[in-house]
């Protein structure tokens, strides 16, 4: 099976949950999967990018913050590809330019309008396992784009799409999809399923789970994307209809 894994930024916060992303991943890997997985950047890098940025100039234009904050993503491609190399099993790192991400224009919240998938295929084939730098893509003039926080959720989607995958999971801090943020409410409850436009709706009220693109971009494909925990692997919460 085609697999495409998005892991998000708390998911790759440190060493060991690196090794132990790339141990599932050289697992699937050796049970005969093709895998392509989606990173997003470490922990809070995004933020400190942010930062860093508006230290040296708090007006920098769009095209330069997203040529600067798309490098924390292929940080984590390039670190997660050599700890899945490090258990003996060959992977690539690929920017989102090399995935063949291409984009609208518009810096800072970029749409994927297509993804041309030749250079991942060629990868997949040669029996490798790829690591796509999510959050990111390319434009109409050839600049680095960037997709909206949280994007890297949309990178796993349309790569999911365009590739015919046969399951798309997006590994986070949370077990699933619940009607209220469990961080802040104990009591609040976790969803089995859940419809695209139900999960629209909780995105509406603040949900932040998943980028509202990679719902939108799941319900016009007709992807379903598991969500569930990087930590405890236990089944989520599926995103697709109901019927
Ligand atoms: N690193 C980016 C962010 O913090 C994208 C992502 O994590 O999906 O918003
Ligand atoms: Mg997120």
């Amino acid at each position: 099976m085609l697999l495409v894994e998005k892991y998000g930024g708390t998911s790759l916060a440190n060493p060991e949950r690196i090794r132990s992303a790339a141990r599932r991943t050289a697992e699937l890997a050796r049970q005969g999967h093709q895998v392509v997985l989606v990173v997003s950047a470490q922990a809070d890098t995004t933020d400190e990018l942010i930062a860093a940025a508006a230290r040296v100039n708090c007006h920098g234009s769009a095209r330069e913050m997203d040529a600067y904050l798309a490098a924390g993503e292929q940080m984590s491609a390039g670190l997660v590809a050599m700890a899945v190399e490090a258990l003996g099993h060959p992977a690539v790192s690929l920017s989102g330019w090399q995935a063949g991400i291409h984009t609208d224009g518009v810096h800072g919240n970029a749409r994927i309008l297509e993804v041309d998938t030749t250079r991942i295929r060629r990868e997949l084939e040669a029996g490798k396992v790829v690591v796509a730098a999510g959050f990111q893509g390319i434009g109409p003039e050839g600049d680095v784009t960037t997709l909206g926080r949280g994007g890297s959720d949309t990178t796993a989607v349309a790569l999911a799409a365009w590739l015919g995958a046969d399951q798309c999971r997006i590994f986070t801090d949370v077990d699933g999809v619940y009607d209220r943020d469990p961080h802040v409410f104990p009591d609040a409850v976790r969803f089995r399923r859940i419809g695209y436009e139900n999960m629209l709706s909780l995105i509406e009220g603040g949900a932040q789970v998943l980028h509202d693109r990679s719902v939108e971009l799941a319900r016009d494909h007709g992807i379903r994307v598991e969500v569930l925990s990087a930590f405890t692997g236990a089944p989520g919460t599926i995103l697709g209809d109901l019927s």
